[in-house]
């Protein structure tokens, strides 16, 4: 049996392996989850083979509670949701890491010390990350809307972490396993998570996202030794790992070092409400605009969050080709944290069939935007607002954008006067060689391939 369940447990994990190989590319990306998820199918069903394994009438509704709800969630979820959805699974996993951990550690029966050392990190940084990603789905979610910042914040954070420190510390060192000191640890904890997500803010939520990923995935391998489950410890594993280079390519995006990024902006002075910026927006009508774009030579497209809400990318790659039959030179710029998650902006630009090599990142597209006729920014906001190239006060300051404002002249679809996810009021929109053609993504595209055609 033993034998049986050991090779299960491989198979699992090189699914996973393979699973998450194939999701690095949007090609693959649908057959790596369903993978990885066949996986995940064999690691949980193993578990009832498991000797000494008794409540499976719990195991069982358990896993149909968790089943349903996820399919459930899973075909609810407008695909803008999307990013709260996986900061909330991301909590799950960590969650679960911490609840392992808590059944251990009251039991209290440990093998060796360093197994008691392994749950205990692994319910340290399980908590943290389940609570802190809370916060971070409640902030994508819209529920909180500004960073929470005090003065004394960043001492009230070290006391609450060296409390847990302390009562995890406690625990080892006495062996012995109260209840109350394990509820205090568990308490201070998953404080911590909280107070660690509540003043980030504005751009900076990409990176903390990926960071919580990379902490869950940490926390379940710990626990994964603690029950000696391969499965756990290879899954936990491949999810640390690729959630540490997740979060270590956000933060290059950003431009900010996670320690940045973490502590940064505590106790900041000031904030985004009281930015301001002079000049008036120049509104344009979609007949213009279209001849605009049919006399450039180079057009650039830069989409962001707002096409994934208005699902506007198969109208927008109908509007570039019709540009490129015209003998326009159409490009897309992909900002790396463009939308609510990393490769948003690829996953939709692939599912409307927009060929790779008219995709450029960041650095390959702003030398070019000096030489573009025309940049048509399709919701997107942060990621083109030349304040944070130009404005040290800010709270983007720092974070690379692309330079559409470069560009001769400047196209910007969106519904009105709305901020973006920092709330940063957006320089680019009051340029004199911009203008704004108000209305929802998809219809406004469809408007102005009407006006290209009828031209
Ligand atoms: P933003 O969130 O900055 O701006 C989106 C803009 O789209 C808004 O100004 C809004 O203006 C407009 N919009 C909304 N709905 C529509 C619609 N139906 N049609 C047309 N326009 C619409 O988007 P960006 O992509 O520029 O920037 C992403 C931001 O999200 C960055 O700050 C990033 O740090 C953050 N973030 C990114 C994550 C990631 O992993 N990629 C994760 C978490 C946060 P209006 O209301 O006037 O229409």
């Amino acid at each position: 049996m033993q034998n049986i369940i050991e090779i299960s447990y491989f198979i699992a994990a090189i699914l996973f392996i393979l699973g998450l190989k194939k999701m690095s590319s949007p090609v693959t990306a649908r057959g790596g989850i369903i993978w990885a998820g066949i996986g995940m199918l064999v690691a949980t069903l193993i578990t009832f083979l498991h000797p000494g394994m008794s409540n499976y009438l719990l195991m069982t509704a358990a896993i149909f509670v968790g089943g349903v709800a996820a399919l459930w969630s899973g075909k609810k979820v407008a695909i803008t949701d999307m990013p709260q959805m996986i900061a909330l699974y991301n909590g799950m996993g960590g969650g679960a890491a911490g609840a392992i951990a808590a059944v251990e550690l009251l039991k209290g029966e440990f093998h060796s010390q360093t197994f008691l050392v392994l749950a205990i990190l692994g319910a340290l940084i399980g908590s943290v990350s389940f609570s802190g990603s809370l916060i971070a789905f409640a902030k994508l979610q819209g529920w909180l809307r500004r960073p929470l910042r005090f003065a004394g914040q960043q001492f009230l954070n070290i006391a609450v972490f060296l409390a847990a420190v302390g009562f995890g510390v406690l625990i080892i060192v006495q062996g012995e396993f109260n209840g109350t000191i394990i509820l205090g640890f568990f308490l201070a904890a998953l404080a911590y998570g909280v107070l660690m997500a509540l003043p980030i803010g504005g751009a900076d939520m990409p990176v903390v996202i990926s960071l919580f990923n990379a902490l869950t995935g940490l926390a379940v391998a710990f626990e994964g030794f603690v029950l000696n489950n391969a499965a756990m410890i290879i899954a936990g594993t491949v999810v640390g790992s690729a959630g540490t280079l997740l979060t270590q390519l956000m933060a290059k995006a950003m431009n900010r070092s996670i320690g940045n990024v973490l502590f940064s902006s505590f106790g900041a002075a000031g904030g985004a409400e009281e930015e301001s910026v002079e000049g008036s927006m120049k509104p344009i009508n979609a007949a213009d605009a279209g001849i605009m774009m049919a006399y450039a030579d180079r057009v650039v497209i830069i989409p962001g969050y707002g096409m994934a809400v208005a699902q506007a990318q198969h109208k927008v790659w109908e509007l570039a080709e019709l540009l490129i039959k015209r003998g326009v030179d159409v490009k897309f710029a992909i900002h790396p944290v463009a939308g609510r998650m990393p490769g948003h902006m690829n996953v939709l630009l692939a599912e409307a069939n927009v060929p790779y090599d008219r995709l450029y990142d960041l650095d390959e597209i702003n030398p070019a935007f000096p030489q573009t006729d025309v940049s048509l920014v399709i919701g997107a906001n942060d990621v083109v607002n030349p304040t944070a190239r130009t404005s040290p006060d800010s709270p983007i300051y720092g974070m690379p954008i692309l330079n559409a404002d470069q560009s001769k002249n400047v196209i910007v679809i969106k519904r009105g006067q709305g901020k973006g996810f920092s709330g940063v009021e957006n320089a680019l929109f009051f340029g004199d060689n911009t203008r704004m053609l108000y209305g929802d993504g998809q219809a406004m595209a469809s408007e102005l391939i009407e006006a290209i055609k009828e031209f």
